[in-house]
């Protein structure tokens, strides 16, 4: 359960995004309904920058609070959204019974302006969580860079900003993406360091394909060591090699990181059940 993880010093989470045609809902149920036998502590679901897919995010986070009764985190970006937008959204998610937001500021939408960028709202998430934590009854976790956020001055600014999502009210954290655990140690120490007191989720990434390495993982700012470079390289054009190793690679980062105590593990599952269970059979 989501609410019992602050006290735990291990759990198991899963991230799945909505299905970018209506058409698709169903085959999203499958995929969750799937999901769900792996007894996750929580299924998170992702939100557009500008909150365009909004009600799909709503959706889908309530099937899985209350048809599959496993806890449902609804991201929620700022980037684009007044405070009556976010409100809408929220009283939404109060409404069909889920309690918990991850909460963010997202990327500038495509179809932003430099100056509606600069003068959005809600400029960043400390803002966001400010709001929550005094408009809304909801939960809050939020963000956090293991090799920074690309955007921020240094590493100590970064976390310092971490410290403030805490001071806010955030709840949790869960990290972007990395493949080298060492960088998720460094980071957790200095986080720790820094007055961070709240739990630290590990975000894993399974690569199954080479043209991940150009695409999610490119955005993500995330750094690729030599040795998961060396795996694309050489299973680039082998699909069903390239899968295993690169599952193999996820269930390695996760048993390293279980044995050096870090055991809060959130899948960016991709919305593949089959490859997400396959790892979980695998970690110790
Ligand atoms: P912020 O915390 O606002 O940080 C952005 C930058 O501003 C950083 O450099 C930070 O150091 C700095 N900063 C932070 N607070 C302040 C402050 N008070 N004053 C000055 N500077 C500050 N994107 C989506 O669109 N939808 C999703 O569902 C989604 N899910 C995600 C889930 C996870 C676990 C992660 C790690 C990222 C996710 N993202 C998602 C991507 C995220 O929206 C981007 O990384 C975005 O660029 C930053 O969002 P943030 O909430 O971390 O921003």
């Amino acid at each position: 359960m989501l609410k019992d993880m602050f006290d735990r010093d291990s759990s198991l989470s899963f991230e799945v995004f909505p299905p970018k045609k209506e058409a698709d809902f169903s085959d999203c149920f499958k995929i969750l309904d799937s999901l769900s036998t792996l007894s996750p502590d929580f299924i998170s679901v992702t939100y557009g920058a500008g909150g365009s897919n909004s009600k799909k995010t709503v959706e889908i986070a309530s099937y899985i609070q209350n048809t599959l009764h496993t806890d449902a985190m609804a991201h929620l970006t700022c980037v684009g959204s007044s405070e009556a937008d976010i409100l809408q959204v929220t009283n939404e998610l109060e409404k069909v019974g889920v309690e918990h937001v991850l909460a963010l500021r997202g990327d500038k939408p495509r179809d932003m302006s430099e100056e509606q960028f600069e003068k959005r709202i809600f400029p960043h998430a400390t803002d966001l969580i400010h709001f929550l934590n005094t408009n809304t009854n909801l939960d809050i976790s939020a963000s956090c860079y293991p090799e920074k956020h690309p955007e921020a001055i240094s590493m100590d600014s970064d976390i310092a900003f971490m410290k403030m999502k805490q001071d806010m009210g955030a709840k949790m954290f869960i990290s972007q993406l990395f493949f080298d655990n060492t960088d998720f140690y460094r980071f957790v120490e200095r986080a720790k360091n820094a007055g961070i007191t709240v739990p630290i989720v590990a975000g894993i990434m399974p690569i199954t394909s080479a043209r991940q390495i150009g695409s999610t993982v490119t955005l993500a700012g995330s750094s690729v060591p030599k040795k998961l470079a060396d795996i694309c390289a050489k299973y680039g054009d082998q699909p069903d090699e390239m899968r295993s190793a690169g599952i193999e690679y996820a269930i390695n980062q996760i048993n390293d990181l279980k044995k050096c105590g870090m055991g809060h593990i959130h899948i960016y599952c991709m919305n593949k059940p089959k490859m997400t269970s396959e790892i979980c059979a695998a970690i110790k």
